[in-house]
């Protein structure tokens, strides 16, 4: 009998990504989702912030406790593998870049400590992921910006892409495969072909002319990446009608604490702009940041009233040793920095609810799976999540819904 494993990922879709190419890459061993009758645990772990340390750290010591073999992998085997390793509570340590020799990794008597390179490229091609109706497509690895309060890029390294051939077969295989929602992911995916005569918007079109690709969806842009090249694909039908531009904030003073490239003026025209398209927009926000006086938090609270946004990921800043946010005064208390995210959640909210009072007939629906309570679920193209009663059998199929109505937190329909 082959002895089993089981994965657990923590973090953003990088790390789904990597899971999925790690199961595939097991021949000698059987992949389980039952944590208690693994063999061995691979943990693909998180490092973005000392509370997502703390949270791998805890899982590893349960696993230990539970007597299971550990593997840990990652970007926090770049910030806390040798000390893991050293404390002895892991039985290797793996890099990104050496993801695809597990078969390999797993079988060794001995104990390893292999972190790699940071400047490898992917080519590894998923065909299939299990149990999701939507593909997650990694298109390229690591940043080259140094936002202050950021560790990415000390571990998973500068900005580089998948060669292009690599992720057009992916998707062609994935298509084949009954998919049709693509989801492009990265660490920074506007960075795409970046220095290399490739772009993003390019890569989009190739990316749709395979045949059975319905839908695609970005994660997250950085503003300064939607060029004009870029604008020449809005009005594609194959985008979704939702894009994610990550802002941080919209103070000025804020902005350059946090070194960032993008600015609140601009910002504004570009979100306007694509608001007048009709696109629902989300941003990703830190509120708590050291130095967000009541001043900074007042004049950013003005411009985000200003902004269109539709969906927002917003955070309260934590701390990540070796950044340089993570030595910055004045630091802000977390009740205040609590009361800050729970002002600007309430603002979206309500800009939600009125964009989906709006735009609540004529909806493109994939529906990835059914509730607790009999309904189906899934998201339309302006990412809004909808509920659906319906006596058919609809997990999978994408539908288009005539007419829904909008509820406090999502959309409902009966088809
Ligand atoms: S853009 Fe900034 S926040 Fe995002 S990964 Fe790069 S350095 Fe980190």
């Amino acid at each position: 009998m082959k002895p089993k494993v089981y994965f657990k990922t923590f973090g953003c879709r990088t790390n789904v990504f990597d899971t999925q190419v790690m199961m595939g890459r097991l021949q000698d061993f059987e992949v389980t989702e039952d944590e208690s009758a693994a063999d061995i645990v691979v943990v693909n772990s998180c490092t973005v912030t000392n509370g997502a340390d703390t949270g791998v750290r805890g899982y590893i010591n349960a696993q230990e406790r539970a007597g299971r073999t550990v593997m840990l992998t990652g970007c926090g085997a770049h910030t806390k593998g040798e000390t893991l390793f050293d404390a002895g509570k892991v039985q290797g340590v793996f890099g990104q870049s050496e993801k695809a020799k597990i078969n390999e990794l797993l079988q060794r008597k001995t104990r390893f400590y292999e972190l790699g390179d940071l400047e490898f490229i992917d080519d590894n091609v998923v065909e299939q992921f299990v149990g999701k109706s939507r593909a997650f497509i990694k298109i390229q690895e690591g940043c080259s910006f140094r936002c202050s309060y950021c560790i990415i890029p000390f571990v998973r390294g500068d900005a580089r892409s998948v060669d292009e051939q690599v992720i057009l077969e992916q998707v062609s295989r994935l298509a084949a495969n009954g998919f049709g929602e693509f989801i492009l992911t990265g660490t920074n995916i506007g960075s795409y072909g970046q220095g290399e005569n490739r772009s993003i918007a390019t890569l989009l079109r190739k990316m749709s002319l395979i045949r059975g690709v319905r839908r695609i969806r970005l994660g997250s842009l950085e503003p300064v990446q939607i060029t004009d090249a870029f604008k020449e694909i809005l009005d594609e039908p194959w985008l979704e009608r939702h894009l994610h531009i990550a802002l941080q904030h919209t103070s000025k003073e804020m902005l350059k604490l946090m070194n960032r490239r993008n600015k609140f003026d601009e910002d504004l025209k570009l979100f306007s702009e694509l608001a007048a398209k009709g696109f629902a927009l989300g941003t990703d926000f830190i509120v708590g940041h050291p130095g967000e006086t009541e001043a900074r938090w007042e004049e950013a609270w003005g411009h985000l009233q200003q902004l269109p946004l539709t969906h927002v990921h917003a955070f309260t800043y934590s701390k990540r040793d070796g950044t340089p946010s993570a030595t910055m005064k004045p630091e802000i208390s977390g009740a205040v920095a609590k009361e800050r995210l729970s002002q600007l959640t309430a603002l979206v909210d309500a800009n939600n609810l009125a964009f989906r009072r709006e735009h609540c007939t004529d909806l493109d629906v994939l529906v990835e799976s059914v509730t607790d309570d009999g309904r189906y679920q899934g998201y339309d193209q302006y990412y809004n999540k909808i509920l659906i009663d319906s006596e058919a059998d609809l997990e999978g199929n994408w539908i288009r819904i005539e007419s829904a109505t909008a509820a406090e937190e999502y959309n409902h329909a009966v088809v």
